[in-house]
């Protein structure tokens, strides 16, 4: 089976010009200097990311209805529904962490779903609408955190167990098989051959040279739909969106958000991010106060846990934005050996960003489900927002950095 209308594709990552030939249905290929997946050919695409994503949705719908874990303090049960978290949270007066807590687990999922069911369904779209829904999807993906917060959840049950015996009910595992078929819904569903429907992904007059880069025959890579648009086009003709021939000055951005980020994580590890007030007494404990007590009460897995995703990941993460910052400006004769090298710690540090906001997710759940009008509770205290902003600027500042430019001063083959 021939790839529809795409014959050439430009490498997101090194800029190449490859040409696609007869990619076989449940196939994928590659960049063959990079290794970047460049098209999916995925059985039944529209029908099966149409399914999985409508699934998904009816599952999310359940899980936000009824209480879905529930805690014994001391005689008395809490119970508490998706939607009670960030409503504590709320009256707790951090309405930033509910904010950010209904857009990244609920809001960004439910359009993200939304959008993938329009499109692979038979609905009649027109292809301005498809464009417009296609764009907000590449927008939002990225924010979207479902998984991460399943994850905290497994993760306060630790933390849970000393306050009290826990219980999940069935919405719980509603909760997972929503997590599930999202993970399915966009692991199928490919934007790509839904660009494709709107317009064949490549704009330029002249014929392509494979093998040689994009920027040597003045043609860029809309950063939105991925179409090839001559270098002189100021916007992409398909998505209307503004593309540059490399984000050299986005590197500024990316440096002066890891400052930024590295300013901020003092206070998110001098501040405490969890107050527990027992009879009237509160106590404050930080990131490092929390580890040490799991640590010491015998949970090891757990406490090396929120020590990697809250200490170590943006720690790592400021360090090797900074070393992909100097490889792409300084580094005069770049070997395709270290390009590589640098292609993968991008990649490895555009996955684990978000995985730091497991610790935020803790300390909602646990701050909604200890609560005892008489005898203790559990509150978010300021650290947990300087943290929450740590973990999104420094996401942002991946986002701005463009790997095209490890790549530029290497030949390409003759
Ligand atoms: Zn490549
Ligand atoms: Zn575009």
């Amino acid at each position: 089976m021939t790839v529809d209308n795409q014959d050439y594709v430009l490498c997101s990552h090194c800029d190449l010009v490859i040409e696609l030939t007869d990619v076989a249905v449940g196939h994928k290929a590659t960049c063959p200097r990079c290794s970047t997946t460049l098209f999916k050919n995925q059985n039944n695409m529209k029908f099966r990311a149409a399914m999985y994503a409508f699934c998904s949705l009816i599952m999310l719908i359940v899980a936000c209805g009824f209480i879905f874990i529930d805690i014994n303090l001391v005689g008395n049960i809490n119970g508490v529904s998706v939607l009670d978290i960030p409503k504590t949270l709320f009256f707790d007066k951090y309405s930033y962490i509910s904010a950010l807590f209904v857009l990244f687990v609920l809001v960004f999922p439910l359009l993200n779903l939304s959008i993938i069911v329009l499109l692979c369904s038979k609905i009649k779209l027109t292809k301005y609408r498809k464009r417009d829904l296609l764009i907000v999807y590449e927008k939002i993906q990225h924010w979207c955190m479902p998984e991460i917060f399943l994850t905290g959840i497994l993760v306060s049950f630790v933390k849970l167990m000393s306050y009290g015996s826990i219980g999940v009910t069935g919405t719980f595992w509603a909760f997972c098989l929503f997590v599930f078929f999202y993970i399915k819904a966009l692991v199928i569903f490919t934007p790509g051959k839904i660009w494709n429907e709107i317009h064949r992904n490549n704009f330029t007059l002249k014929p392509l040279q494979v093998g040689k880069t994009g920027i040597y025959q003045n043609i860029k890579l809309c950063n939105c739909c991925h179409a090839m648009v001559p270098t002189e086009y100021a916007k992409c003709p398909r998505c209307k969106q503004k593309s540059q021939l490399r984000g050299r000055d986005k590197i500024q951005w990316t440096i002066a958000l890891l400052v930024t980020s590295l300013i901020i994580y003092i206070p998110a590890n001098l501040f405490g991010i969890m107050i527990t007030e027992v009879f009237g007494s509160p106590s404050s404990s930080t990131i490092m106060d929390g580890v040490i007590y799991m640590w010491q009460a015998g949970d090891v897995p757990v406490a090396l846990i929120i020590f990697a995703a809250s200490v170590v990941i943006p720690i790592l993460k400021i360090i090797s934005l900074s070393l992909l910052c100097y490889f792409a400006l300084a580094v005069k004769h770049k070997k395709k050996r270290n390009c590589l090298k640098m292609k993968k710690l991008y990649n490895a540090v555009e996955f684990i960003g978000k995985w730091s906001m497991i610790d935020i997710f803790v300390v909602s759940v646990v701050c909604s489900l200890v609560r005892n009008q008489q005898m203790m509770g559990v509150y978010p205290d300021i650290g947990v927002s300087f943290f929450a902003t740590v973990v999104i600027i420094t996401m942002i500042a991946s986002q701005k950095f463009d790997p095209r430019l490890l790549w530029d001063r290497i030949p390409t083959r003759k």
